[in-house]
């Protein structure tokens, strides 16, 4: 049989468990980057409780718009998978035991030396314009099923099993060979900023944001504002012809707010920057509980180079990164040798009233003690949270001071961040403080 034309696509999710979220839909997300991948748009996407009909209205709706739907889950042997239930109402068929997946289904249960419970029987159920896509993992064969569209052609329904594990390998192995899929391409290239809201980037850009090919769209993400810039044509060389000046203008029009692209990381990028310079980094944070460690320390070249290097400098680990210092209480700072006056203004807690200058300083004092310590020619240093109550705020915002010290000089800033949870202001602090540091050290 010939492969299935395929332009459009769309998603079904089925399990109530979905729509009181309980479980993320995580088998959309994962279709709906395979689809992207092959250039096949999709327009919708929704989730469907286990319900016979609400699933069936839902599958004739895909059905009437899209080339190919794909519903995944309520292929389970309990009451309330319903999925192949609702999909033989929409053909207007009745499924019938096939002798063939009942044989298989029995001969699964007995390799494992189980008797199949009478109820899995509805895993071997089948109508006439379904064909059975088989399971390498579960018992729950998937259906492919051809249905006539009202203007003429017809569209591709695929049920798939819930289980990501079982999802994915039967639309990889079953049910992508048998589809053809748009010979367009499309590329995309990504800029990550950091330090501007998505609104001013917006503005930045001017009229790009308002084309559709190619397409320039701005997304907030932890570590700043990001501009995808993309472009499709029928080839690879017209799609990159087209994205190069869109990409061009983008990045001439967000300028030195830039600090990456596509893969890149901000701490993977500032971590670079201090090794291009031949630099050291020691850190002392008292802010974000080992947040900002954690990034630069996942950020290290990967084991086999670090070990390679290490090997070669004779020390446990090469890059630039020493040592840090996480603290809670002030005693703790004691390993720095820092003193007294500091350590205590850093910590006592004013609500931050009138405190500013002192606690910028601090934070510099901190940052030049810890390259004592560690020896080193870079620091970085985190002050304590204070909450600041502000007017007309039910809850208080919350401030702390990074400090970067190196060959440069001293850069140190006050930050403050609307109320929200420690975690996240701990992350936005990790990440203020990792793009000042490649501010400062990037050539
Ligand atoms: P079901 O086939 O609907 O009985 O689903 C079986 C199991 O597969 C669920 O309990 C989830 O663990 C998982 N699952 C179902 N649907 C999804 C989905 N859309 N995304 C991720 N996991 C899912
Ligand atoms: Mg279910």
């Amino acid at each position: 049989m010939p492969p299935f034309s395929v332009r459009s696509a769309e998603l079904l999710a089925v399990g109530t468990e979905l729509l009181l979220g309980e479980i993320v839909d995580t088998n959309s997300a994962w279709l709906a980057q395979q689809l992207a991948d092959r250039s096949v748009d999709v327009y919708w996407s929704q989730r469907v409780g286990d319900n016979r009909a609400r699933i069936a209205e839902a599958v004739r709706q895909a059905a009437a718009r899209s080339d190919l739907v794909v519903v995944c889950g309520g292929l389970g042997p309990t009451d309330d998978d319903v999925t192949r239930e609702a999909l033989a109402d929409v053909a207007g068929e009745e499924p019938r035991v096939d002798p063939g997946l009942e044989a298989e289904l029995r001969t699964r249960f007995a390799r494992f030396s189980r008797t199949m419970p009478e109820r899995n029987l509805k895993q071997a159920w089948l109508i006439p314009s379904a064909e059975a896509l088989p399971n390498p993992v579960g018992t729950a064969p998937g259906w492919l099923l051809r249905l006539p569209r009202p203007g003429g052609g017809e569209t591709i329904v695929v049920a798939l099993p819930g289980p990501p594990a079982e999802m994915m390998p039967m639309w990889l192995d079953r049910v992508r060979p048998r589809l053809a899929f748009p010979t367009a391409r499309f590329v995309a290239t990504t800029f990550k900023t950091f330090g501007i809201g998505e609104s001013h980037v917006a503005e930045l850009l001017g009229a790009w944001t308002q084309r559709a090919n190619p397409s320039v769209a701005t997304y907030a993400k932890r570590d700043g504002v990001h501009v995808r810039v993309a472009a499709k044509a029928d080839d690879d060389a017209a799609a990159r012809a087209l994205l190069a000046p869109a990409a061009a203008a983008v990045a001439d029009a967000l300028g030195d707010r830039v600090w990456g692209t596509d893969g890149d990381e901000l701490a993977e990028r500032a971590l670079a920057a201090v090794a291009a310079r031949n630099g050291s980094l020691a850190l002392v944070d008292l802010a974000t509980g080992g947040r900002l460690a954690a990034l630069l320390s996942d950020a290290r070249p990967s084991d086999d180079d670090a070990a390679a290097d290490a090997e070669r400098a004779g020390s446990l680990r090469s890059g630039p990164l020493r040592g840090a210092v996480i603290a809670w209480r002030d005693e703790a700072l004691d390993v720095l040798g820092v003193p007294y006056a500091v350590r205590d203004a850093v910590t006592t807690d004013p609500l931050g009233a009138g405190k500013t200058d002192d606690e910028v300083d601090d934070a510099a004092a901190l940052a030049r003690a810890a390259c004592a310590r560690f020896a080193t020619d870079h620091g970085v240093a985190l002050t304590p949270w204070r909450a600041r109550a502000a007017d007309g705020m039910a809850r208080p915002s919350w401030t702390a001071c990074w400090a970067v010290v190196g060959p440069f000089g001293t850069e140190a800033r006050r930050v403050t961040f609307p109320p929200q949870g420690a975690g996240a202001r701990d992350e936005r602090l990790a990440f203020s403080t990792l793009f000042a540091l490649w501010s400062l050290t990037k050539t």
